[in-house]
């Protein structure tokens, strides 16, 4: 398989994409139930969690949307230092929440201190924060700052964003204390996407109970009334849950523990790489995603024209996001790809800068 270093929809394995070719059932029937739970089982490992995993019928924004509408009747905290985390704040502003920004610049991790600060000066019942900035790759400090939501506002709900990371880098919900954590399935879980997880816990299903307005499709306490019964309220993507209850077994029999060093072993070599060739990196030490590399590129590397040179072999890198295209570049290694495929890519985009006789 020739790898796309993109952040999603990344890689899907030829046996995982299969699965979805497999005949359609009842969704309310006996068979389809079992797949439902025993997906939801597996699922709560990639979480760390002991409560319960939604599996939704929309990409990861809608579980962004399901979390201020099901948290907040009060005011929103929003953690901005990307473009994912931005769009968390339109989305709460666009559901009539009112929300405050804690905004850094791009490139830059929320630390601590800021959310500590925030939280003294004004009271929230939600916090929102993306664990991985995929637009800046970025790794937020999220058990830190939970820490300091539990000291200082123990009401305060934390809602975390981990599309980019979860499945890739260890993200412990129960331990950590956090209340909402949702991936979508084209990122690291290596599915073809349409489908998110949204693990909830106790605490934050009794705040959507009180909480007015919250919808229909994205109701938590609907959702919980039909996962009980191993169902979904709406018709559930199947073809999708069946992809995700095989490659939940793939990924439960890699380890996690491997599969996590596998990621940060990724991580490594591209960051190495970087600082052998003088390209800065976005993201600071110490706030380095694992699963993917953002660099800060000379101008003589342009990402459209390196990926015409490997076009042929079936190799995509991603280009900056947004406001940072053509000035950065991202290496996603996430999913399905190994240290092997990532020192392949490297070679390339040595070979095409030597080209230019760089
Ligand atoms: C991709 C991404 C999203 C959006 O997810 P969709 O599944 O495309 O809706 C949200 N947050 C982060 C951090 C992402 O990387």
């Amino acid at each position: 398989m020739s790898p796309m270093f993109v952040p999603g929809p990344v890689d899907v394995a030829p046996e995982v994409l299969q699965q979805q070719a497999k005949p359609m059932m009842p969704h309310r029937n006996k068979d389809f139930e079992a797949i439902f739970q025993r997906s939801e089982g597996k699922a709560r490992q990639l979480f760390f969690t002991q409560f319960r995993v939604f599996l939704m019928t929309n990409s990861g924004s809608g579980a962004q949307e399901a979390s201020v509408r099901n948290l907040s009747k009060e005011r929103v905290l929003s953690c901005v230092n990307g473009s994912f985390s931005k769009r968390w704040y339109d989305c709460a502003v666009a559901n009539g929440k009112a929300a405050d920004k804690l905004e850094v610049q791009m490139g830059q991790a929320i630390h601590p201190e800021m959310v500590e600060e925030a939280l003294k000066g004004q009271k929230y019942d939600l916090i929102t924060l993306v664990h991985n900035e995929t637009s800046t790759g970025v790794m937020n400090p999220v058990k830190e700052i939970a820490e300091v939501v539990h000291k200082l506002s123990p009401d305060t709900l934390i809602a975390v964003d981990a599309v980019s990371s979860l499945a890739g880098a260890k993200i412990e919900m129960d331990a950590w204390g956090l209340d909402v954590v949702f991936t979508s399935s084209q990122k690291c879980l290596a599915l073809p996407p349409g489908l998110a997880l949204c693990a909830v816990n106790d605490k934050a299903m009794a705040r959507a109970a009180e909480t007015p307005n919250r919808g229909w499709y994205f109701d938590f306490v609907l959702l919980e009334k039909h996962r009980v019964k191993d169902s979904t309220p709406m018709t559930p993507v199947m073809p999708l849950i069946f992809a995700l209850d095989f490659q939940l077994d793939r990924i439960l029999a890699e380890g996690l523990e491997n599969r996590f060093a596998r990621h940060s072993a990724m991580a490594k070599r591209c960051q190495d790489w970087a600082a052998g060739k003088g390209w800065p990196l976005l993201a600071p030490e110490g706030y380095r995603s694992q699963t993917l590399t953002v660099v800060v590129n000379p101008p003589e590397f342009d990402c459209a024209e390196f990926n015409k040179f490997v076009a042929p072999k079936g190799i995509r890198l991603a280009n900056g996001y947004g406001d940072l295209k053509g000035k950065t570049f991202r290496i996603a290694h996430m999913g399905e790809i190994t240290p092997a495929n990532v020192d392949e890519l490297l070679g390339l985009i040595d070979e095409y800068m030597a080209g230019k006789g760089k």
